[in-house]
């Protein structure tokens, strides 16, 4: 049975997120994003597709404000992040889950605090059972202790997956969540995320694997030479 930790009560707006004629670009790579329009109903579920190097890290960096867009507007739980200022930025990301491709755990931590750590910092309840549960979830109930550099990168990307669940945003953004584990266990994080999809919680998941994508039962989009383009 897949976990189900309880929810922060926050105000709700029908929309999670909304990109409105968004460009962005590097100095090296000008013109990443062009005019990207995407809208994300509160407790839609999308797949992110397209070929390496397409922009999907890009528009998740921009959807957790790591990035600012360079044209265009970002909207986040009904309120313009365009250019929030710094000090606002992680009013709007305590509110999102995010899981990077470089999974961004602390080394110093075990993987049971580095998976509490959200939880820690909010406050308030006693976690340690819920962290427990998903952290067997995940398959690693026998890792509870180990820090991050004893882990594999399948372990990492687990430990990735159950800190940002945990914390039960209303938003989950994650990069290749299924890249670096084997297939049961992409199965087994695809229903997850499917179940937190049907608890209400609203997700996007960049992924190059358009099969997996395909049986999600996802809406998927495409991302190819800067445009965004809905394939179902
Ligand atoms: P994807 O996630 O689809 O593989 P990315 O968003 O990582 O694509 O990259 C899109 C483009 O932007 C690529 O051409 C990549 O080389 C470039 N790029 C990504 N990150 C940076 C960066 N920090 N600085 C400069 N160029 C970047």
């Amino acid at each position: 049975m897949t976990p189900e930790p309880r929810r922060a009560e926050t105000a709700a707006s029908p929309v999670t997120a909304r990109l409105q004629g968004v460009g962005f670009g590097y100095a090296e790579a000008p013109d990443v994003l062009r005019g990207i329009d995407l809208t994300l109903p509160r407790g839609s579920f999308h797949f992110l597709t397209g070929p390496s190097g397409a922009g999907k890290s890009t528009l998740l960096k921009l959807l957790t404000l790591a990035e600012r867009p360079t044209t265009g507007r970002i909207t986040l739980f009904g309120q313009d992040a365009t250019e929030a200022p710094r000090a606002l930025v992680p009013a709007f990301r305590r509110r999102i889950g995010a899981v990077f491709q470089d999974f961004r755990l602390l080394d110093h931590l075990s993987a049971f605090d580095n998976a509490a750590l959200p939880l820690r910092l909010a406050g308030g309840r006693d976690y340690a059972a819920d962290v427990q549960e998903m952290l067997r979830w995940v398959g690693l109930g026998g890792r509870m202790d180990a820090r991050p550099p004893a882990l594999s990168g399948g372990e990492k990307q687990r430990l990735a997956i159950a800190r940002a669940v945990l914390a039960r945003p209303e938003l989950i953004v994650a990069d290749e969540p299924t890249g670096s584990v084997d297939k049961a266990m992409a199965e087994k994080l695809l229903r997850l995320f499917q179940t937190l999809n049907r608890q209400g919680t609203t997700l996007l998941i960049a992924s190059h694997d358009e099969t997996l994508a395909r049986r999600s039962g996802a809406a998927v989009l495409r991302l190819d030479q800067g445009r965004l383009e809905t394939v179902r």
